[in-house]
């Protein structure tokens, strides 16, 4: 279950489907550009190593961009696959950007506030040479906030001499952050949710939400204020169960408190989360969390993939044949990529909109973007996932053709 061969395999199926030229596919599927290093933590009586990495997958319609993870697991072919997943999901949602993605091998939780410091300056330092407004744009990913955004630009602008907020997204407001950015993948979750709901006739309003970080705690309370009812909820350490539905925000001030969510009704575990009777399945965690071997016992009727690759390719057969509706994460979660590129005009403007501006620029561009794949999906009767990619396929294989790659 390598994230980077199910990246491929997606890849194999929209190929086969479109009928695309083998030497294109090749293309597709080499990254530009692989970065690998390595960032060194110094204490006074310590030394840490940690393996670092940048990846551009392809940057025919514009500069990389993607967000860098602080993990554990984070291995090379990780950020590959998250870094072809944003050239996709960036072609999908119109925004004029290729693919990138960044990540340390570290497990930051219980990390000093002056090592994060430390750790994030140091990716910096190390990849300051291939990033750039222009030519590869970091952002959060898990475990990355907007404070070790704005450690990362001092430490950028400070090297480079000059002010150059567009280099990275997802910073403080204070330092060119945008309105809206905080919740934008939540949110935009939210319109893909509303959107799905309707296009398929979704009924109930019961909702599984695995995750509780800044995507699912956004897309849960985004959802509770417009009557869905959240049944569950979970972290990395567990899950809660309340038919009756949960407080999102009673739920979250316990996490705060207690570092995990607990109290509420029934402790579940996060297995047991996604194969719950609810009618909507929100994952918002990480990959590879729905698999073949789970993927018959899970009874929501709608998936909507807030987190990136969480399920796998052998699990997405079996959900088809299910006729479960599986709204793909290149489509699903777009909204943070969204707000990153309104973001990132507003610095290259020098001009800052208001979060209702914001938040309506990121409505109209998640609605047409779930437009798109939708009359893709009917018109070639497939699944959506292989609808987004496709879309995005052709939309990157066109502007490499114009620029005479291909
Ligand atoms: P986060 O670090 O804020 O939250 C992650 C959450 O997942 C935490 O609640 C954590 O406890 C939980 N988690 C970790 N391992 C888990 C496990 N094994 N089982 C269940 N829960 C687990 O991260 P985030 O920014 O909310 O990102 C979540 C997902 O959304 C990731 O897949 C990320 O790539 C994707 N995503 C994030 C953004 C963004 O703007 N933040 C944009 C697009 C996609």
């Amino acid at each position: 279950m390598d994230p980077w061969e199910n990246a491929l395999k997606q890849l194999d199926e929209v190929a086969r489907v479109m009928d695309l030229d083998d030497t294109i596919k090749e293309a597709l599927s080499l990254p530009e550009l692989v970065s690998e290093s390595r960032v060194i933590l110094k204490g006074v009586n310590s030394l840490e190593v940690f393996p670092a990495y940048r990846v551009r997958h392809n940057t025919a319609r514009g500069p990389a961009k993607g967000g860098i993870r602080f993990h554990p697991q984070v291995t090379v072919g990780e950020v590959k696959a998250l870094s072809m997943w944003m050239t996709w999901k960036n072609a999908v949602s119109g925004v004029p950007y290729g693919g990138g993605k960044g990540g340390i091998i570290v497990n930051p939780k219980g990390m000093s506030k002056r090592d994060l410091e430390g750790l994030s300056r140091g990716f910096m330092r190390r990849f300051a040479h291939v990033v750039g407004e222009d030519i590869d744009i970091p952002a959060p990913d898990v475990n990355t906030t907007s404070q070790i955004m704005g450690w990362m630009l001092d430490e950028y602008e400070t090297m480079k001499g000059r002010h150059e907020p567009g280099v990275i997204t997802g910073k403080p407001l204070e330092l060119g952050g945008s309105e809206g950015r905080t919740e934008a993948t939540g949110l935009g979750g939210f319109y893909s949710i509303i959107n799905a709901v309707k296009a398929y006739d979704i009924r109930g309003k019961k909702v599984a939400i695995q995750g509780f970080g800044n995507v699912g705690y956004y897309a849960a309370k985004f959802l509770e204020e417009v009557g869905y009812k959240i049944v569950a909820i979970s972290d990395s350490k567990g899950g809660v169960f309340d038919e009756s539905g949960l407080n999102v925000e009673a739920v979250m001030k316990k996490k705060q408190e207690t570092k995990r969510v607990k109290g509420f009704g029934k402790a579940i575990t996060n297995e047991e989360l996604l194969e719950l009777p609810v009618s909507i399945l929100v994952p918002s965690a990480i990959e590879n969390v729905i698999t073949q071997q789970n993927a018959n016992d899970i009874e929501a009727k709608l998936i909507v993939e807030l987190a990136n690759g969480p399920t796998t390719p052998d699990a997405d057969k079996i959900l088809e044949e299910s006729k479960q509706i599986v709204v793909p994460d290149v489509l699903a979660n777009s909204g943070g990529v969204t707000v990153s590129y309104l973001e990132w005009v507003q610095n290259r403007m020098g001009y800052y909109w208001t979060q209702k501006e914001v938040r309506e620029k990121l409505k109209d561009v998640m609605n047409k973007a779930f437009k798109q794949v939708h009359n893709k999906m009917v018109s070639e009767k497939t699944t959506m996932r292989n609808a987004a990619i496709g879309l995005a396929v052709d939309k990157v294989v066109s502007a490499m053709k114009i620029r005479g790659q291909l």
